[in-house]
């Protein structure tokens, strides 16, 4: 099994058939050893079509789709091949419209496989971020070009009318991303998630905001003072996760044009993964999704209703 390419075309090359996508995604999704996936047995049977588990108390057949987000897909594997790298391998994201085009696929069909694709992307083991962490939040929808302070008092004035919260942990070191959609900016809400995802006595970088007044108690807190003009001192600064969420911002409102609050979370997802993964080449970062494809399930029920 080839598992190495150069580029999205050696992969459409290659993975001509389902029998060979299939082959791959039995590599990735079990290293290699098939499990199971109904009861966990760890002796399974090949036969023509896929596999058979070898315990007596369950004898059911599974393929390597099976407990997928790919499982019941009418599309071929290597639709969702393309999918993958090139909802990955695009810096901001690809739409559903141009995907569509792309792959010879209706809109309506390639919007539900990048939906399916983002649920692949989200990060469910997470480690813990430590050393030097930039915490921020942001606000997504409504008027993209206002200002972090002025869309605070904005909200202050209006409420969350039209906008969706996002808050963001950074760890500079490791430089991964953390970010997720919370129901209101404030200590309540931002500090639980910082002292679950951050380890304790890490150093912690945030501007004045008062959500986060009281973080010394677990980390070295560092203040940088936006209202007063202050953005960067002594190497402490917020400035990698805001260029974080300009990319996320650019790519919602550039590609994406607008997303509801109900699937934002996804788009957050989508955009960690490929921030987390943006030193392996576009095809690894492709075969690195598939070892994740049982992680997610998502039916269309769930995505309409
Ligand atoms: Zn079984």
């Amino acid at each position: 099994m080839k598992t190495q390419f150069k580029n999205l075309l050696q992969i459409l090359d290659y993975f001509k058939d389902e029998a060979t996508c299939r082959e791959l995604l039995e590599l990735q999704r079990w290293n290699g050893k098939p499990t199971c996936p109904h009861c966990g047995h760890e002796k399974v049977y090949r036969t023509n079509r896929g596999f058979k588990c070898a315990s007596p108390k369950c004898y059911k057949k599974f393929s390597a789709t099976t407990g997928t987000i790919l499982e019941s897909s009418k599309l071929p594997l290597r639709i969702w091949f393309g999918a993958i790298y090139l909802n990955t391998a695009h810096k901001k994201g690809i739409s559903s419209h141009q995907l569509g085009r792309d792959l010879g696929i209706s809109q309506r069909t390639a919007w539900f496989v990048l939906q399916r694709v983002r649920a692949m992307l989200k990060n469910n083991n997470p480690s813990l971020l430590t050393g030097t962490v930039e915490v921020d939040e942001t606000f997504v929808g409504g008027k993209a070009k206002n200002k972090h302070a002025k869309q605070r008092r904005e909200i202050k004035a209006t409420g969350y009318v039209n906008k969706t919260m996002v808050f963001g942990i950074l760890d500079r070191d490791g430089k991964t991303v953390h970010n997720q959609i919370v129901a209101n900016v404030d200590g309540n809400n931002l500090k639980p998630i910082i002292n679950e995802k951050v380890k304790e006595g890490s150093i912690v970088m945030s501007d004045g905001f008062g959500a986060y007044t009281g973080l010394n108690a677990n980390y070295q807190h560092e203040v940088i003072n936006h209202a007063q003009g202050e953005y960067y001192r002594n190497g402490f600064h917020t400035n990698t996760l805001e260029g974080y969420w300009s990319q996320l911002k650019r790519g919602i409102y550039g590609i994406y044009h607008s997303t509801s609050r109900k699937h934002l979370h996804r788009y957050c997802d989508e955009f960690a993964f490929r921030y987390n993964n943006r030193h392996v080449s576009d095809t690894e970062r492709f075969i690195n999704v598939l070892t994740k494809v049982a992680d997610a399930r998502l039916t269309w029920n769930q995505l309409t209703k």
